[in-house]
């Protein structure tokens, strides 16, 4: 618990700068100290690592992190938190840095910190109406992250960690496991923000590991998609466009379900990634 994340200490600071909230970037301000202890308890922070935040707000995490590790290093898109951050918080292990994180070069930002590849990680409240994107680039970033402990809105988290025959799993599901193992840190009520906002949330441990999927990763991404982009048709129906793109015949797609050992019948939330890798690579060897 730091003071960043007390309600008085937030209502005070916010009075003091005159602090007006932008929802149109997801501006919500956690104020429970449990919930920031799950948060950076689930980080496992060495006092060796880096921590690359997105969106610190009022510094609730940002200070937590940096009590633990060697540097955050945290870009936050509105001048006025800013301005705040940088009169407030004063540890010289602590960077924040303005800009949007979407179109941020992140491994530019850490190495003009001082990162030279030291053990990273990520942890951040997301923005609700950027999780996808932002989570999206810091797995295919390229960069090292050990771990990524992110705050989304709770039927996004459900969504990434669905299993399949279940509503929830589709193409998050799938490409967020494809790269990660996903598991659950902590629900989280949405009464422990200022604002609160509409919906509750969801905190989420996504450990990056080897991809257990061995198909070629675009056209396997290229055959998740539409085979979700109508839910109530079987995946044969749905990957008819690609075939045609992919120059096979109606012949070459059902001998990839066979080889592949699927029935053809079966709707994409029934496929594991497993099943979606096995078919996308007979698809690729029809072509
Ligand atoms: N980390 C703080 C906390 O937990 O209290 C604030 C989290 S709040 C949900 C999201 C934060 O992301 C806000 O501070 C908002 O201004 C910032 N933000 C929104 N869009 C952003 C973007 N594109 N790049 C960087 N920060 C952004």
């Amino acid at each position: 618990m730091t003071r960043f994340s007390n309600p008085s200490f937030v209502s005070s600071v916010l009075e003091e700068y005159g602090f007006r909230f932008k929802k149109r970037f997801g501006q919500n301000f956690l104020i429970d100290g449990n919930i920031l202890d799950s948060i950076i308890a689930a980080a496992q922070l060495k006092a060796w690592d880096w921590v690359f935040e997105v969106g610190p707000g009022l510094g609730a995490l940002t200070t937590a992190a940096a009590a633990k590790a060697e540097k955050v290093v945290a870009v936050e898109i509105d001048r006025t938190l800013v301005s705040i951050l940088k009169e407030k918080l004063r540890s010289p292990n602590i960077a924040v840095i303005k800009g949007d994180a979407l179109t941020l070069d992140w491994r530019d930002a850490l190495q003009e910190q001082g990162w030279a590849g030291e053990s990273l990680k990520f942890v951040a409240n997301l923005p609700y109406y950027l999780t996808t994107p932002l989570i999206m680039k810091a797995l295919e970033g390229g960069l090292p992250f050990q771990n990524l402990i992110v705050m989304v809105q709770k039927e996004v988290g459900q969504r990434m960690a669905a299993q399949p025959d279940s509503k929830d799993y589709g193409v998050l599901s799938l490409v967020v496991q494809y790269y990660t193992e996903v598991s659950l840190v902590c629900s989280v009520p949405r009464t422990v923000f200022i604002p609160a906002p509409k919906v509750d949330s969801a905190v989420l441990s996504l450990r990056p590991r080897p991809p257990k999927a061995d198909a070629p990763r675009a056209e396997l991404f290229e055959v998740i998609k539409i085979s979700f982009q109508q839910r109530r048709k079987t995946v044969r129906n749905a990957l008819k466009p690609l075939a045609k793109q992919w120059d096979l015949t109606l012949g070459d797609l059902d001998q990839a379900f066979a080889r592949a050992n699927l029935d053809s019948s079966l709707r994409g939330e029934r496929l594991t990634l497993n099943d979606f890798s096995e078919l996308t690579k007979q698809l690729l060897k029809g072509r």
